[in-house]
């Protein structure tokens, strides 16, 4: 049996085995805070039973996600506190387990080819990979769209991956250009890290107008910005592990001065929710100058501050959601198709 973290996305530390029972620390890296985000696989375990243990506050409402081949993700919905216990059966000779439903980024490759639209590159990241960008529309307004500027954050890739879906049909293209960088921290996707609270900071407190950017990715999308306007920049994230605010879809109003466009949005996008996605409500949002949002160098804030900008913010949309409200690839890509009607509602 062998479990490893040989994969796009892997993050794992073995401590003990004892039997049939497995100790796992997921790792940190060069995240300063206390984090949650942990991938793993298993392989030559048919037949066995075994059970996972992890620190506190590293599994979701769901247990596990688990998957055959990083793309298709299912709940394993048993979970006990901070373990869950897997059967293997005679023919699962590689089961991958993850804190969630992982985004792997063939997945936005395969999309890419499959609606013709070219994947061009970004920069270099500091690793040497080529980060991938794709633009759509050639309009002389500028929406920017972008994920993961955190790493770990999966959801955010599968709700952008709805919106790009509904724009590509859309009207709006004659009037504007989508600027999107999927994966702003390509290096710590690929590579499984947190990506939250890096050391010094994270991608998305590379941002400040007075400073030169640490990150390649952050200096390419604020040249383009810069060159090309932002009217609309949106960031799609994942909240914090879980609770409260954490179980649901939410704006975070990052200023004042546009609490009317924010409100307004917010608004629009309640109503645009359909049936098969994930719910979103309005007064979820996170009201500017509350609890732990109160500013920073962000990519939102960065946007929102250019003069062209009607309107720039983070979406977070919860790793789990709640047992009437669960999150699965298909309500996470319904919300982003939502989120791109909204966004035409609004304009309109
Ligand atoms: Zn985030």
């Amino acid at each position: 049996m062998r479990i490893h973290s040989d994969f796009t996305g892997g993050n794992i530390c073995v401590k003990q085995i004892n039997n049939d029972t497995v100790y796992l620390e997921n790792q940190l890296r060069d995240t300063t805070e206390d984090w949650f985000y942990w991938a793993f696989c298993v392989e030559g375990a048919g037949n066995k039973q075994l059970t996972f243990h992890f620190q506190p506050n590293r599994l979701g409402y769901f247990g596990p996600a688990v998957s055959y081949d990083l793309k298709n993700w299912h709940w394993l919905d048993k979970v006990n506190d901070d373990c869950f216990t897997y059967t293997f059966s005679a023919d699962e000779s590689k089961v991958y387990f993850a804190h969630s439903m992982l985004y792997h980024p063939d997945r936005f490759y395969d999309f890419a080819k499959e609606h013709s639209i070219c994947i061009t590159e970004l920069c270099k990241s500091k690793k040497g990979r080529s980060v991938p960008c794709v633009k759509l529309g050639n309009g002389d307004k500028s929406i920017i769209l972008t994920a993961r500027h955190h790493a770990c954050e999966s959801t955010g890739s599968y709700v952008l991956e709805g919106v790009l879906s509904e724009l590509l049909k859309s009207e709006l293209m004659t009037d504007y250009t989508v600027f999107c960088v999927p994966f702003v921290d390509f290096d710590g996707v690929i590579d499984g890290d947190q990506g939250k609270s890096r050391r010094p900071y994270d991608h998305n407190r590379d941002y400040n107008p007075e400073m030169a950017s640490i990150y390649p990715e952050t200096a390419a999308i604020r040249e383009y910005a810069d060159e090309n306007g932002c009217v609309f920049g949106f960031d799609f994230h994942s909240p914090w592990h879980r609770g409260r605010e954490n179980d649901t879809v939410f704006i975070v109003q990052n200023c004042f001065e546009k609490l009317d466009s924010l409100n307004r949005f917010g608004e629009t996008l309640e109503n645009s929710i359909t049936d098969d996605s994930l719910k979103y409500e309005h007064k979820n949002d996170y009201p500017f100058g509350t609890g732990w949002n109160k500013g920073g160098n962000q990519f939102a804030a960065y946007m929102t501050k250019k003069p062209e900008n009607d309107v720039a913010f983070t979406l977070e949309t919860a790793y789990f959601g709640s047992e009437n409200n669960k999150v699965n690839e298909q309500r996470l890509l319904s919300l982003g198709k939502c989120f791109a009607n909204a966004l035409k509602e609004y304009i309109s």
